[in-house]
């Protein structure tokens, strides 16, 4: 391994792994999220794999043998450094977005990107706003739960969430006016959430979960129906297994912050109307924000016991839950006779578009 000895962000070499690749184009991604899976399958692909790692992450990167090259930073922001860009740049390559790009930039920082970002990294702030979000899906007549615009107005069970994608963190439930504004007092004090944050109200959809995770190919136009995962929320769940007597003595406000993630099948009788949604998405964000959702992303929702699904949420770009099938998942086995994962089938989406010369298909 070689250290380069220049300012921040300095690049770490990985030389012993950089294998000859036929195809120059690298697939970059920031150290969290998915990155090892996107990078796993990068390298299956033969891409060169290079990952912006933030410096207290540098030991657990370097345990991996498939990232070729690590860019140093002290913050992700440094992505948006013209130094960093232009490593991108010099390595011809295509950056994977996710969540914790998500999580940690503006939109117009997003935006602003120089390196080519693989899908749409527009459709990035219509997952980021929560009333842009709400349009997408009612374009895409997905059913969503109804949203409740003034506190005064909660007359039913609902969950009060933040902007963007915080993972579940600082959301809570409340069943009248009185009991919202009691756990967001509690949430302020508590430096969970800040005081002139604005909270998206939304009434509370019970049933199993479900997130139904797609890939768009703009390349093949056509979509494929990858998997179903189930987050676990803590300590919303941690909450499920005392007594209730012990739950009402409680005065801690749950939250609803992802730990992991966990496989699920559905019903095979559930499949035409997840493939009939998929494609209602693809169509609406084709119309609403060009060019459309390429690429991977995923329709949140529950089932209630009619099987009927209601979506409280997407997201535009791969999520963590695809991390439970980098071997391959139940219904890409179907449709590939070798191991993809989501990550590998981004890679080959890029090869691909680099071999037929369409990488301005498949980037923006
Ligand atoms: P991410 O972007 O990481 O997917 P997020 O911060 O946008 O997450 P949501 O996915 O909207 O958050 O919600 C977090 C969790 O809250 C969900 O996984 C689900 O458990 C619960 N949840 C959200 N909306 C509803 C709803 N309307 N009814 C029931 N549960 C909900």
């Amino acid at each position: 391994m070689r250290y380069s000895n220049t300012s921040q962000p300095h690049i770490v070499h990985k030389v012993q792994n950089s294998t000859a690749s036929i195809i120059m184009t690298a697939i970059a991604t920031l150290g969290s999220h998915c990155s090892l899976q996107v990078l796993k399958g990068a390298k299956d692909e033969g891409l060169k794999t290079i990952l912006v790692c933030e410096k207290k992450r540098e030991k657990l990167y370097k345990r991996f043998p498939f990232i070729d090259e690590l860019i140093m930073v002290n913050s992700f922001k440094e992505v948006l450094n013209q130094k960093c860009q232009s490593i991108l740049e010099e390595n011809d390559a295509v950056l994977i977005p996710h969540g914790t790009l998500i999580a940690q930039m503006s939109s117009d920082e997003i935006e602003s990107i120089k390196t080519p970002v693989f899908g749409n990294k527009r459709i990035l702030r219509w997952e980021s706003n929560r009333e842009m979000k709400e349009k997408l899906m009612r374009e895409a007549n997905l059913p969503i739960p109804i949203s409740v615009s003034d506190p005064k107005d909660i007359n039913s069970l609902v969950i009060v969430k933040r902007q963007g994608a915080a993972g579940g963190k600082g959301y809570f439930l409340a069943a009248n006016e009185d009991d919202y504004n009691t756990k967001r007092n509690q949430l302020i004090s508590d430096g969970i959430i800040s005081k002139d944050e604005t909270l998206y109200i939304q009434e509370y959809a019970a049933g199993v979960l479900a997130y139904l995770q797609f890939f768009y190919s703009p390349l093949k136009e056509e979509l494929e129906f990858f998997g179903v995962d189930q987050r676990h929320e803590s300590d919303i769940e941690g909450l499920a297994r005392i007594p209730s007597e012990q739950q009402l003595k409680t005065n801690k406000v749950p939250s609803f912050n992802v730990i992991g993630n966990s496989p699920l099948v559905l019903r095979e009788s559930l499949l035409d109307e997840v493939y009939n949604m998929g494609e209602n998405f693809v169509k609406a964000a084709k119309k609403l924000v060009s060019p459309g959702m390429n690429g991977p992303f995923c329709i949140e929702g529950v089932y209630d016991e009619n099987a009927k699904f209601t979506s409280f949420e997407f997201s535009a770009r791969i999520v963590a839950g695809t991390n439970i099938y980098m071997d391959g998942s139940p219904y890409y086995t179907l449709l590939f006779n070798e191991p993809m994962s989501m990550g590998r089938r981004i890679a080959r989406e890029v090869k691909t578009a680099v071999e037929s010369n369409q990488l301005g298909k498949i980037t923006t």
